[in-house]
Formats: structure tokens, C-alpha cells, sequence
């Protein structure tokens, strides 16, 4: 169910290159191998918070002989068929041709959405196509470079609204799959394993992020003792005041990367009228309102609301503020100034919210200062892609929060992200996929013998924290561990969110 989108377009005006930039130079290498017949390409896409999948065309003009209106209509029926939302690609810069025209007459009377896209404008306002391709009819025109990476931002902007929608039936298809299951479990409740306890099912409304043991090693010492996973409250946090029907949100990052400025951001957009409840609790403030029918509350902390100093010292990240403001949250933002290279701070921060367990948000600000947006992002990911390899995927928004550009996004994130991370996966899958991964890498021979991993449990969501029953326990490499981890983000596609996984043995 994932959002498919369409480029299609008369060859030349660079579909390819779109192709490519949307899914990444490896990607498109992998797809083509020379001799491989193919009819059309398909992709996983990545753009900013966004993915989809996104099938292209190029090449297709080869592979017919007949009229140039014969050549078009096969192409774009073959994409068409199966796309969500179209992008129609024209040449900014050569201006529209009678083929361009014949496309634009075909896709009117096609239902699915189309958007004109006016590549090859690296900015001139003079280039020709830009404005003739108002006149095809088909709607608002957004100029793009594709091959310098330039109106990213206004592909985000066309896609959303879909993205959106898909996230939307991803969701709904998974209250009803839950639903389904709940009724299913209530029907036949004889055919539970019981091996490890019935501590798996019965905490799903409970936000419960770090009661659990951060460190594998602790499980590992105490895996006999019954009870270690009893659901403490947290500790820590005290006097942040929490709701536990609510999204636990906050906003953390480094002095002047942009925090207030979100939060005003935020709150104006989501028309907040209340203002913040200040006094709840000793220097703590919240601030409520729902979004897309869910309830967010947003905490803010005197520490970080602090005035900046009188004199001109560079005001230092309070580590314990920070802290205690990601124990309070679910997710969090860390927000991060896309004018200077992400620094070691920045990455602390990261890593506090990955060991807390919570799902992690960043926010790339002050984007209306960067130049090189392609530069910056490469930077980041490889950077990220580097120190975090443990949890991939971590969504990233770029924005201006003085301007307010991209902090529509923001939201839309913080809802996705929290859904992953309190995702349940149903104890059938995850045994049936548990057979699957250990015979695809068998786990290692220990004297003699193989490690059995015999049965596997969600412990509990918030994080995906889940229970290996195994033979030795303590004796399986982390390696595998993480083996497993990675795989359980890929198959059940839980980008971007600590996973955690505790092995013990029955014996
Ligand atoms: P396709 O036939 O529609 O897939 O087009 P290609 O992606 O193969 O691109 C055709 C040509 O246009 C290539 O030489 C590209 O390098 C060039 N091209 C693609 N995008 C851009 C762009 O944004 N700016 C400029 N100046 N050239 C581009
Ligand atoms: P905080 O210390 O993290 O809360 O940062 P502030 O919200 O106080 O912002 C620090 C400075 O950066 C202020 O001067 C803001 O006006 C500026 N700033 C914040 N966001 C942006 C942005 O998106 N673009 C630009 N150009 N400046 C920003």
C-alpha cells in the first residue's frame, strides 16, 4: 500500500535524472543492468520525510516503432496503470513541444492527479517552458532542477497531501488487522505458548518507554529471575507533566539552533488558543492541541525557555535539562542548525534519545540560510547512516521555523514515527519469521551444539521491545542480535525507532 508515483513526459526532458535523484544512484544502478528487458522501472523513493515508490518511463521510447502518439499513449498507460499521483515532466529550459501538448491533451481526460513539472530550471526566469506550461491547462507548474537537486522542497509539498493519504489506509488497515486479531485471540484463547510468561499482552495502552533494561548485558545477568519486566513508572521526570491519552512531544537540541522558534511556529499553526498553562509544576509548562484528530501535548522547560544571557557567552547545552525533557517525551525533535556541519553535541543528543528508548524526529533548521541543500543532506545522511546504523531511517524534516516553510511537516512525522514506535507485531508473524531468518543465517555453534532460538514474543511496544526464548542465551554474539534487529526493521518496516531484543534461556 505503499504511495506510488508516476514521472512520465516526453524523453529528454529528464525523467531518468529525476528517477535517480528520488531513489538514490545505487538504487537506479541495481535497476540497470544492461540486457535486462524492463518496462518500467520502479524505485523506492525517498524525499525528505517522505517515501513512496516512483515508476519511470525512460527508456520506454525505444522499445516502440509507431506514431510519436502511439509511442506516448504506451508509455503512460503502462505507468498510469499502476500510479497513485503523476508527475508530468516537461523542459523548462527548450520550451514545450507539439508532444508535450499531445501529453497534456491525453492526461486532462485521464482521472488520476497530474503535476506539471517544469525541469531544467536552475533559476533563470527567462526559460520559456516554465510559462507556457501554465497554458496546457493541467494546473499550477512547479520549477525544478533535478539535476542539481533544486524545488526538492516543492515535490515534498505536491506529494504530501498523498503521502498523507496513504499513511492514513496503512493505518486504518492496521486497526483492523489488530482488531481482527483481538477478535480472533478472544475466540481461541487455548493456543497461546506460555513458555515465557504472559507478559506481552497486556500494557498496550501504557506509555512505558524505559522500564525496561537498556542494556542487553542486564538481561543477560538476571535472565533467571522472574518479574524484571514489571512495568515500573518512570522516576526521572517528576514534575513534567504528563496525560497518558496524549503524544508526548518535545523539542530538544543545541542553544540557537531554532528550538523556540518551532514551538511559536507550531503553535500558531495549530491555532493553539489556550496559551501555555504555566505554574502546572515548579518549571515545567505544557501545551495541548490535537492534530489530524490526535492529541499532542508539547512540553517546554524553563531550562529551555531560559533568556539568553546578558553578557555575549555562548549559552551551553544543559545536559540534564535535555535529558530530562526526552524522558518526559515520546518523540522527540531534535532540531539541528543546517547552517553549521552537525557536531558531536548534536549526535550526544541523538544517541540520549536512542538509549531512552524513544522515537526520535530531526529537524533540520534554518534551511532557508543553506545553499548547497544537496551537500547538507549527503552530509547528514552519511553522518547519521554512520553513527546510528542501529536504528535507520530516522526521519528528517528540513525547514525554516522563521519562516514557517516545512513545519507543516513536522506534525505529519511526529504522528508517523509514534505509530512505528508503538507498533505491535502479533506473536504468529514473528514466529513464523523467526524460522524464516535463522535458517536464511543460521545462529552459531557453541560446543558442539547450535544455538536454538525457539520461540519469540513482542514484550511490549514503545519501544518494539521484543523476547528471543533460546538455547544459551548467553552465549549468542551480538551480532546476531543485531542481525535480528536489522532484520525486524526491514520485514516489518519499522524505520527509524530503537528496536530492542532480549534473549534468555528457559533452561
Ligand atoms: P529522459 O529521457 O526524460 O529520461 O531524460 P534524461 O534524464 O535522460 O535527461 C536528458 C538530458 O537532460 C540529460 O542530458 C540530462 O543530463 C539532462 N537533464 C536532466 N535534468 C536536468 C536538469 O535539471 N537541468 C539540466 N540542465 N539538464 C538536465
Ligand atoms: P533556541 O535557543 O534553540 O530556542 O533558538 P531560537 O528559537 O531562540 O533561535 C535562535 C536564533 O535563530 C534566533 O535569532 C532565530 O530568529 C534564528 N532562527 C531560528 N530558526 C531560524 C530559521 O529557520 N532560519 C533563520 N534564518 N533563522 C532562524
Amino acid at each position: 500500500m505503499t504511495l506510488k508515483v508516476a514521472i512520465i513526459g516526453r524523453p529528454n526532458v529528464g525523467k531518468s535524472t529525476l528517477f535517480n535523484r528520488l531513489v538514490g544512484k545505487k538504487l537506479a544502478l541495481v535497476d540497470d543492468q544492461p540486457g535486462v528487458t524492463r518496462d518500467r522501472r520502479y524505485g523506492k523513493a525517498r524525499l525528505g520525510h517522505l517515501t513512496f515508490t516512483v515508476i519511470d518511463t525512460a527508456g520506454l521510447e525505444d522499445a516502440f516503432d509507431g506514431s510519436v502518439e502511439g509511442k506516448m499513449r504506451q508509455q503512460s498507460e503502462i505507468a498510469f496503470e499502476d500510479c497513485d499521483v503523476a508527475l508530468f515532466l516537461i523542459d523548462a529550459r527548450a520550451g514545450l513541444s507539439p508532444l508535450d501538448k499531445h501529453f497534456a491533451d491525453w492526461l486532462r481526460k485521464r482521472k488520476k492527479p497530474v503535476h506539471v513539472i517544469a525541469n531544467k530550471h536552475e533559476g533563470k526566469a527567462q526559460d520559456p517552458g516554465l510559462y507556457e506550461a501554465y497554458g496546457l491547462g493541467l494546473g499550477d507548474v512547479a520549477p525544478i532542477s533535478s539535476e542539481h537537486g533544486q524545488g526538492m522542497e516543492l515535490l515534498i509539498d505536491i506529494l504530501l497531501p498523498y503521502w498523507k493519504d496513504d499513511r492514513q489506509k496503512e493505518r486504518d488497515a492496521r486497526k483492523a488487522e489488530q482488531a481482527e486479531l483481538v477478535r480472533a485471540a478472544s475466540e481461541a484463547s487455548s493456543d497461546e505458548d506460555d513458555s515465557d510468561g504472559d507478559d506481552s499482552t497486556d500494557d498496550d495502552d501504557d506509555f512505558d518507554g524505559d522500564d525496561l533494561p537498556d542494556d542487553l548485558g542486564d538481561i543477560l545477568t538476571s535472565a533467571e529471575e522472574e518479574g524484571e519486566f514489571d512495568e515500573d513508572d518512570e522516576e526521572d521526570a517528576d514534575d513534567l507533566p504528563r496525560d497518558k491519552g496524549k503524544i508526548q512531544l518535545a523539542i530538544i537540541g543545541r542553544p540557537n539552533v531554532g528550538k523556540s522558534t518551532l514551538m511559536n511556529q507550531l503553535l500558531k499553526e495549530n491555532r493553539v488558543m489556550t496559551g501555555p498553562q504555566a505554574g502546572l509544576t515548579r518549571d515545567a509548562i505544557a501545551v495541548d492541541w490535537s492534530f489530524d484528530g490526535r492529541e499532542i501535548r508539547l512540553v517546554d522547560t524553563a531550562g529551555m525557555r531560559r533568556k539568553k544571557k546578558i553578557d555575549d557567552r555562548v549559552e551551553k547545552l544543559s545536559v540534564s535539562d535535555t535529558l530530562r525533557v526526552i524522558r518526559y517525551a515520546q518523540v522527540a525533535v531534535l532540531m539541528i542548525d543546517a547552517t553549521n556541519t552537525i557536531d558531536k553535541q548534536d549526535l550526544t543528543i541523538a544517541r540520549m534519545v536512542l538509549e531512552e528508548g524513544r522515537a526520535l524526529i530531526i529537524g533540520v533548521n534554518k534551511w532557508d540560510l543553506v545553499e548547497d541543500k544537496p551537500a547538507y543532506m549527503k552530509h547528514l545522511s552519511d553522518t547519521l547512516e554512520s553513527s546510528f546504523a542501529q536504528a535507520r531511517g530516522i526521519p528528517i524534516v528540513t525547514l525554516s521555523a522563521l519562516t514557517g516553510r516545512g513545519s507543516d511537516r513536522i506534525m505529519p512525522s511526529v504522528l508517523e514515527i509514534y505509530d512505528i514506535w508503538s507498533r505491535r507485531i502479533p506473536t504468529s508473524q514473528l514466529n513464523r519469521w523467526l524460522e524464516v531468518v535463522t535458517e536464511r543465517h543460521l545462529p552459531p555453534v557453541i560446543s558442539g551444539r547450535r544455538i536454538r532460538l525457539r520461540y519469540m514474543t513482542q514484550a511490549k511496544a514503545r519501544p518494539p521491545s521484543f523476547f528471543i526464548n533460546c538455547s544459551k542465551a548467553a552465549e549468542l554474539p551480538e551480532s546476531y542480535t543485531r542481525y535480528l534487529i536489522n532484520g525486524l526493521r526491514e520485514d516489518f518496516n519499522m524505520p527509524g525507532v530503537p528496536i530492542r531484543i532480549f534473549v534468555r534461556s528457559s533452561e
